[in-house]
């Protein structure tokens, strides 16, 4: 049996004012948890921290709640407490935070630091915004929690581990998530953006932009200092193959343009020889 979607039974405008429904009044506890999660970011597969304090709200709220999903991710899962069913909708928000120092001298600045890949510490900073990410879907299940009886439907909360490393969508996939929980009919992602406050933009399709890497190695011709024409320079090729793939497609469209921005990471070069030889 189909059951139309609630927001085409009722009112749009009213079902969205239902949902915000107290909303004002628990803002200042999300902000608190905003600013909690701000000053203690943590790095990709160590968000426990983060996930506990996500796992307690969704308990305390009634979610049935799963931790430990491909490693540090947290499901939680909320069916309608209207009658009839309803599609099954994703949402979902990550939690990990950057190896960068914060120099923003916020009062809630993070003062933390981890041990990174390379078994090194490092500070740590929300600086990619999953701090807030996290605290906007805590305030979504609580109010689809707080209004239970306003949609119908199941709606599946996912806190995702390693999003800036692009391994935890993976992790959580490679944990079982699509048998363990509710298939998802639509899944909604959400990230902070260059925009006015209060603000939230969508369109239909790509809106994000996603990456991928590859590593190129470049190989010249070894040489002596005093006679150049015979060799031919790595570093000089890997300095013009940078410019050429900025200049051939610039990083400057948005992603939503659907181009390719290349974007050479300044991979060390690191030419083994003396200040008078030519590398390979
Ligand atoms: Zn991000």
């Amino acid at each position: 049996m189909t059951v139309p979607h609630p927001a085409t039974t009722r009112p749009r405008g009213g079902l969205a004012l239902r949902l915000t429904e107290g909303l004002p009044d628990r803002l200042p506890r999300l902000q608190e948890i905003y600013q909690d999660l701000h000053r203690h970011p943590e790095l990709a597969f160590q968000e426990t921290r983060t996930a506990a304090i996500v796992a307690a709200e969704l308990r305390a709220l009634g979610w049935e709640t799963t931790e430990g999903v491909g490693t540090t991710g947290v499901v939680g899962v909320l069916r309608s407490g209207a009658p009839g069913e309803g599609p099954v909708v994703l949402l979902r928000a990550d939690m990990d935070g950057l190896p960068v120092t914060e120099a923003t001298g916020l009062p809630y600045a993070s003062t933390d630091t981890a041990v990174g890949r390379d078994g090194e510490p490092t500070p740590v900073m929300h600086a990619c915004g999953h701090d807030l990410h996290v605290a906007c879907l805590l305030g979504v299940v609580e109010q689809l929690a707080r209004h239970r009886d306003a949609w119908r439907g199941t709606v599946v909360a996912v806190f995702q581990p390693a999003e800036e490393t692009g391994e935890g969508a993976q992790a959580m996939t490679g944990d079982g998530f699509l048998d363990r929980f509710p298939r998802p009919d639509v899944c909604l992602g959400q990230h902070v953006g260059p925009f006015p406050v209060g603000m939230a933009v969508t369109r239909p399709g790509v809106i994000m932009s996603a990456s991928s890497s590859h590593r190129v190695r470049l190989f010249g011709r070894g040489g002596h200092g005093s006679s150049p024409e015979s060799a031919v320079d790595p570093v000089v090729m890997a300095a013009a193959t940078v410019l050429r793939l900025r200049r051939s497609s610039p990083g400057r469209y948005p992603p939503r343009r659907r181009r390719c921005s290349p974007w050479a990471r300044s991979t060390p070069v690191r030419p083994r020889t003396s200040s008078r030889t030519r590398p390979n």
